[in-house]
């Protein structure tokens, strides 16, 4: 059986997802026609919509839009509130999401950096922004290195400037409140918390208006044309139910998470953590091992049925260095060494024992064969 820890990619889908989504998968239901089936399909939606806004703290269901994932919600919250003639003030480690987002709405783009650890300041934020900023976007949690960052005293320092979180790694791992974090929109993605993949939400405050940037029917108050996934829609439901649940596991999963990070820096020379040790996301372990890229150890750890992340991505046959690990100041071979392991709710202490033993093994045979060739 493989070992499955890429869950910052995508989470396991939860089987009471599932097992809710099948029935849905297999009749024909609208939920905007008029007809009985319509109108189930309507309640299942609306009763999504009630159990994802309660997750966040939403004071209504009509807050919250469905989208297909973290990036259209992005898409919309930015390319709807930012335009040509305006700036938007974002950190350097955000998600390509919110960059591509950005270009579209024709704003200015105004890149706030970060430190070798990838963190930043509210001050930072707050020195950023300019009399023409329409918006400002800050993710809770980075996805390559964990790091989370401090929204509540952003919003804060940048007030009265619109705030968009984006949520993807935050929801179901630390709880959120979007009374307490102050913010104006908070971007969910459905398939990192057991969701199907496809199905995401935006949550709007109140007075907050948007551009739709999806035009051509009623759907989601005119915000999102399009025929609503109802079957994804229901596994986002039972998701979202299942959200307290998610989050108390996260100690247990850090206490993993943290006897991993100590046996591979007692195992392994040159082992160096990216992101801030002990205070990131419970789930992440990011790191680089000197003079052994990422992609090898990857792949050796691949053939070994160990699923993990690399930051890097493969491009016209060459790997190109993290975008996130150069933002942190690392030079171009130390970007391409990145690794990234993410563990979730369902990872079993069997399974980190096991990958204990198989990592060191795996980076003694690489660093092994390295000297063989010379
Ligand atoms: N933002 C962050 C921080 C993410 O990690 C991801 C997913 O990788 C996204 C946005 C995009 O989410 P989705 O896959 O739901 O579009």
């Amino acid at each position: 059986m493989a070992i499955y820890l890429d869950h910052n990619a995508t989470s396991v889908p939860l089987d009471e997802a599932v097992q809710a989504m099948i029935p849905w998968l297999n009749q024909p239901a609208n939920a905007s026609s008029v007809h009985q089936a319509g109108r189930r399909a309507r309640a299942a939606v609306e009763r999504t919509r009630r159990a994802v806004g309660q997750s966040i703290g939403a004071e209504r269901p009509s807050q919250i839009t469905f989208t297909s994932g973290a990036t259209e919600a992005l898409h919309l919250a930015i390319v709807g509130s930012v335009g040509p003639g305006q700036s938007v003030v974002i950190s350097a480690v955000e998600h390509p999401a919110v960059r591509g987002a950005c270009e579209v709405s024709g704003a200015e783009v105004i890149t706030v950096p970060v430190d070798r650890q990838g963190r930043l300041t509210a001050g930072q934020y707050a020195d950023a922004v300019r009399e023409d900023t329409a918006l400002v976007v800050i993710m809770g949690a980075q996805n390559e290195i964990g790091v989370l960052y401090p929204v509540a005293e952003i919003v804060e320092a940048v007030a009265p400037v619109p705030v968009l979180c984006d949520g993807a790694q935050l929801w179901g791992r630390v709880p959120i409140d979007v009374k307490t974090l102050g913010v104006t929109m908070l971007a969910l993605s459905g398939h990192k918390v057991g969701a199907p993949q496809g199905v995401g939400a935006l949550w709007t405050r109140r007075g907050h208006l948007l551009e739709p940037h999806q035009r051509g029917g009623p759907q989601e108050r005119g915000l999102r044309g399009g025929t609503e996934s109802v079957a994804g829609l229901v596994g986002l439901g039972v998701a979202a139910e299942r959200i307290p649940a998610r989050i108390e596991q996260m100690s247990r999963v850090a206490e993993l998470r943290d006897q991993l990070q100590q046996r591979l820096l007692a195992a392994v020379p040159g082992v160096i953590i990216h992101g801030v040790p002990g205070e990131g996301l419970p789930n992440t372990l990011a790191f680089r091992i000197d003079g052994v890229p990422g992609d090898v150890v990857l792949a050796a750890l691949d053939l070994e049925g160990v699923y993990i992340s690399s930051g890097s991505a493969c491009s016209s046959g060459s790997v190109e260095p993290s975008p996130v690990l150069t933002a942190l100041g690392l030079d171009p071979e130390s970007a391409r060494s990145g690794l990234r392991i993410s563990l979730g709710p369902e990872t079993t202490a069997e399974e980190i024992e096991q990958v204990m033993h198989i990592l060191p093994e795996v980076i003694h045979r690489i660093r092994a064969a390295s000297e063989d060739e010379f």
